[in-house]
């Protein structure tokens, strides 16, 4: 029910006098007052991750919203004095700093390489089962897009750059990259990440794949991959797939692949060497060779991107670290990350 064209009809076709929300109010508790002031495109939608408030509510921990970072957060009082900010990467880390400091008034600069908004958000959305997320970064780039920061896309920063404009204040929210992991014969192999895939900078080849990692990411690639009609392999060191999944959306995805007649799902396996024959495992404890692959997709082994703090540290002003660029881990600590920087500074 959490959309207000939604709410329209149900009201206007005389179906309902009252509709009580649960979860859209966690993520805009202004969403009936912007409804009521004919302001929908103003409100932050629910994107039915349940990926903050259940497991809040779970944990008994107070709530947190994908949607809305703020959600719980103080309002911070305004910038004294209002600094120059210079923000490196439009993920979500980057750009919940760039609003919440720009709220405050200070002056935000936010740059980023590539030509979109939205960081590893931007390839998430794009997962089967997952498109009702884009609404949450929707909100987000609108929220963005309405304040007072200057956005700069397209613009790789290097320290030099940093160092010659000289902000009072650095955030370097520059994510996370995926490293390929050192199996003998991979060299040999058409390898892509999941980046690569889903920013489709490569094509995959073939017929037959496999997903390196079956974790969310991993099981999403491979979910993608079903759809296309291709044959995919995925495995994982650890027994349990995609065990880092809200469980109920990981329960759904199950239902819906996991006995898909071209998907083979290897759990508890090491890989040892790609050969032109094939490719030693060790599954379950004992060695095998599984046919040769047309492409392997990495979705695995994420690292900080952090060469730009390295690089940076002779820069004297105020810095700080935040996001995946710091330890990777998920949309939502990015996110809170983004906020207390930018309610700190
Ligand atoms: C396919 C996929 C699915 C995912 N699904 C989920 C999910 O369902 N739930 C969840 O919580 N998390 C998910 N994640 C992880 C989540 O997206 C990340 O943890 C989160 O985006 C990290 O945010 P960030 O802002 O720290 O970094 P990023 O999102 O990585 O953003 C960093 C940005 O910095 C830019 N940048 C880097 N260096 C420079 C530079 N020198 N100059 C300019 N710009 C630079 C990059 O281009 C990038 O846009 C997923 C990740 C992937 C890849
Ligand atoms: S965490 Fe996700 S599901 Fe929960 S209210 Fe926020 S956007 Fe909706």
């Amino acid at each position: 029910m959490g959309y207000p064209e939604r709410i329209e009809k149900v009201m206007n076709e005389g179906m309902a006098d009252c509709i009580a929300l649960g979860r859209p109010l966690i993520a805009d508790p202004d969403f009936p007052n912007k409804m009521l002031h004919g302001e929908p495109d103003s409100i932050l939608l629910c994107g039915a991750c349940l990926q903050a408030c259940l497991k809040k509510v779970r944990s008994a921990t107070p709530i947190e919203c994908m949607a809305n970072p703020w959600v719980t957060a103080s309002p911070p009082g305004p910038a004294t004095p209002p600094k120059r900010v210079m923000i490196v990467g439009a993920g979500p880390a980057g750009m919940a700093a760039a609003v919440t400091a720009s709220a405050r008034g200070h002056k935000v600069s936010l740059f980023e390489q590539r030509d979109f908004t939205g960081g590893q958000f931007a390839f998430a959305v794009k997962a089967e089962g997952k498109t009702t997320m884009s609404r949450v970064l929707k909100g987000m780039i609108g929220r963005l897009q309405q304040s007072n920061v200057s956005i700069h896309l397209k613009q790789k920063v290097t320290a030099d750059f940093v160092m010659r404009e000289s902000p009072d204040v650095l955030i370097l929210a520059t994510g996370a990259r995926q490293s390929v992991p050192e199996i003998e014969g991979i060299e040999a192999q058409y390898v892509m990440t999941a980046f690569e895939f889903y920013e489709k900078n490569k094509k995959v080849k073939g017929d037959r794949i496999l997903v390196l990692g079956a974790g969310m990411v991993g099981m999403e690639v491979a979910e993608t991959l079903l759809s296309e009609g291709k044959e995919v392999v995925a495995c994982r060191r650890s027994d349990a797939i995609a065990i880092d999944m809200d469980p109920i959306t990981r329960n759904l995805m199950l239902k819906r692949i996991a006995d898909h007649p071209r998907l083979k799902l290897m759990p508890s396996t090491k890989l040892l060497d790609f050969t032109p024959q094939g490719v030693k495992v060790i599954y379950k404890g004992e060695e095998i060779i599984l046919d040769p692959f047309d492409t392997v997709i990495i979705c695995s082994g994420m690292e900080p991107d952090n060469a730009l703090a390295e690089a940076l540290k002779e820069f004297r002003g105020e810095k700080r670290l935040i996001g995946d660029a710091a330890e990777p881990a998920n949309i939502e600590a990015a996110f809170v990350q983004g906020v207390t920087a930018g309610s700190e500074i």
